[in-house]
């Protein structure tokens, strides 16, 4: 074996249809115990405690793809790589996805390390890319494929590797923040050793507001032009979109966690000295919040504050009476930013009855959580699928804003519903601009409603589920046989690990 501890000649390849106990244990026997308990602590579990959406990787893809100058590896089985290479280019990748593949002997040889390793070389052309990343998939992870044993730096190129596993993060938005923090504490390192590159702008005079989270791209310039009569001005948003914009998002005066959910990038911001603020100016008291909290941070004279405060919140109490929201509304998604969204309904006028977060809880979204449920509104972190259609079933609401299987699940019963990453995440919430523009798509779906109810009634009678369709005789479904190799299915898990669930993949994209 050539490199770091991985899976020996001779003992069994773990496969991503492993159970997740399994992977978890294989994985810290070969070396990566350290990276899954950091996972674990960054990224608390429970009560779902794996991916129900997409396969996480594609945060961190997604991040790398996004950045200028950067080259982007993923290291995985095959049919993983496909769908997440496929999933990117869905979403307007427009760039290459570096592969390089793998088999049985490869992986326990330690020759797929060798294999990366000759990759990063190749890719590392400094008159081409700034930074290389690297990203181990769930088999190599559990394999213990050391990418920690790749060079740091080629030819003033950095290389990047990170451990994505479906077992040890919990969803595609915490990994965003896995590459994120993995490059900010990569260009504080370099900071703290030497002079860095300008940001390509020059220097900004102000002190700067660095932004947390993947935003609509209007809401960075919105928040830019609510800092400017504080004297302050917005920095980059993390991710960032370039090497350079790393050192400018490390050297601000604070850091607007819009999205809560950024712990290791938090973990590099505040190990710099910054400050951090949660919440954001979403409607017209989110707004007064945020500037009182980001004046304090960058210690702004309070009747500065005030004077800016007053111009914005009325503008934003005017926008929002002038666009109101009624209906009652329940809220699900993987973002992180559901309860921002959540804040601007209920102060827009709609009845919001749940607000359910695929993210984790943490300090910077408790402003956020406590005035939801000051209001009766209840917040499920680590909302499973389950829950959040429960909540669709129990409250009936008038709009159901979620992600594709709520969304599916409500329009099913002639509930509008919109898909919270196409419809609300592709619009701006910040400011008096926010108000409007939520208002205006939620009115639309709920205006739909007639159609729902005249869609299910022409289609009533078709039969659902395993009936669905035209048949000659109606299908007789079989619960017993479905019951009989349900417990055969159980038997056959609690053998082999304790009956923990098995990761997506065995359970399909
Ligand atoms: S097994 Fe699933 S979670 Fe793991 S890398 Fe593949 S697609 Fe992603």
């Amino acid at each position: 074996m050539s490199a770091g501890t991985q899976t020996p000649p001779g003992e069994a390849v773990p496969s991503c249809t492993g159970s997740k106990a399994d992977l978890r244990a294989k994985a810290a026997a070969a070396g990566k115990g350290e990276v899954l308990d950091r996972y674990a602590a960054d990224y608390p579990m429970g009560p779902h405690d794996q991916p129900q959406s997409m396969c996480p990787a594609f945060g961190s893809l997604r991040v790398g793809l996004r950045m200028r100058r950067t080259a982007t590896v993923l290291s995985g089985s095959a049919c993983c790589v496909y769908g997440l290479t496929f999933t990117s280019h869905f979403y307007g990748a427009r760039r290459t996805v570096g592969y390089v593949p793998f088999d049985s002997e490869t992986l326990v040889t330690g020759k797929l390390f060798e294999d990366l390793r000759d990759a990063v070389h190749q890719l590392a052309d400094p008159g081409e890319v700034d930074a290389v990343v690297v990203i181990n998939l769930c088999v190599p992870t559990a394999s213990g494929v050391p990418l920690r044993l790749l060079p740091d730096v080629i030819d003033g190129v950095r290389i990047i590797g990170i451990d994505v596993p479906g077992f040890g993060v919990p969803t595609h938005a915490e990994a965003k923040d896995v590459l994120a923090g993995a490059m900010l504490a990569y260009a504080r390192k370099e900071a703290e050793a030497g002079p860095v590159l300008a940001p390509r702008k020059g220097r900004e005079d102000r002190p700067t507001v660095t932004l947390l989270g993947e935003m609509f791209p209007a809401d960075p310039v919105i928040l830019g032009r609510m800092l400017e009569p504080l004297g302050l001005a917005a920095g980059p948003a993390v991710p960032t979109r370039e090497w350079r914009e790393l050192y400018q998002a490390l050297d601000c005066a604070a850091v607007a966690a819009i999205h809560p959910f950024y712990t290791a990038s938090i973990r590099e911001l505040q190990a710099a000295g910054r400050k951090v603020v949660g919440s954001a100016p979403v409607g017209a008291e989110g707004t007064a919040a945020w500037l009182d909290a980001i004046g304090d941070a960058c210690g702004v004279p309070q009747a500065k504050v005030d004077g800016v405060k007053n111009g914005l919140v009325a503008a934003t109490r005017g926008a929002l009476a002038g666009a109101p929201i009624k209906g009652r509304v329940t809220v699900s998604g993987y973002e992180g930013s559901e309860l921002l969204v959540a804040r601007l309904l209920v102060e827009s006028g709609a009845d919001v009855r749940y607000v359910g977060s695929a993210c984790p809880k943490t300090p910077w979204s408790a402003p956020d959580r406590e005035w939801l449920e000051a209001r009766g509104i209840p917040v499920q972190f680590r909302a499973s699928l389950e829950q959040d259609i429960a909540a669709v079933d129990e409250y009936e609401p008038d709009l159901a804003i979620g992600t594709t299987p709520v969304v599916q699940h409500a329009k099913e019963k002639a509930i509008p519903a919109l898909y919270f990453t196409n419809l609300i995440s592709a619009r701006p919430l910040m400011g008096p601009a926010g108000a409007g523009a939520l208002a205006q798509v939620a009115n639309a779906a709920m205006a739909n409603k007639e159609r729902f109810d005249a869609m299910k009634a022409f289609f009533e009678g078709v039969g659902t589920g395993d009936t669905a369709g035209i048949w000659e005789d109606t299908p007789k479904l079989r619960p017993e046989f479905r019951q009989k190799r349900l417990v055969q299915l159980r038997k056959r898990q609690k053998k082999t690990d304790k009956g923990v669930a098995a990761p997506p993949a065995e359970r399909g994209f």
